[in-house]
């Protein structure tokens, strides 16, 4: 499974990063991103990008399943 972030639709609400710190990192400017080599998500890591992908407000957050 794979995550992408669309920063033009992230408010910077963080709520991604409570639930996958691991995945997403803020910016200088307080927006979200998905933190480098981070895109394929590790088994390990899916639960809480699902959560966060559930959570984001802006919809910023894509899932593509393998
Ligand atoms: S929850 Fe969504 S809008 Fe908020 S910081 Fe994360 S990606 Fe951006």
């Amino acid at each position: 499974m794979k995550v992408l972030l669309d920063s033009h639709r992230c408010q910077g609400h963080a709520r991604c990063a409570a639930f996958a710190p691991e995945t997403f990192v803020f910016d200088d400017d307080g927006f979200s991103r998905v933190r480098e080599g981070m895109e394929d998500v590790k088994p390990e890591n899916a639960p809480g990008v699902r959560k966060a992908c559930a959570n984001c407000p802006e919809l910023a957050i894509s899932i593509i399943e393998d």
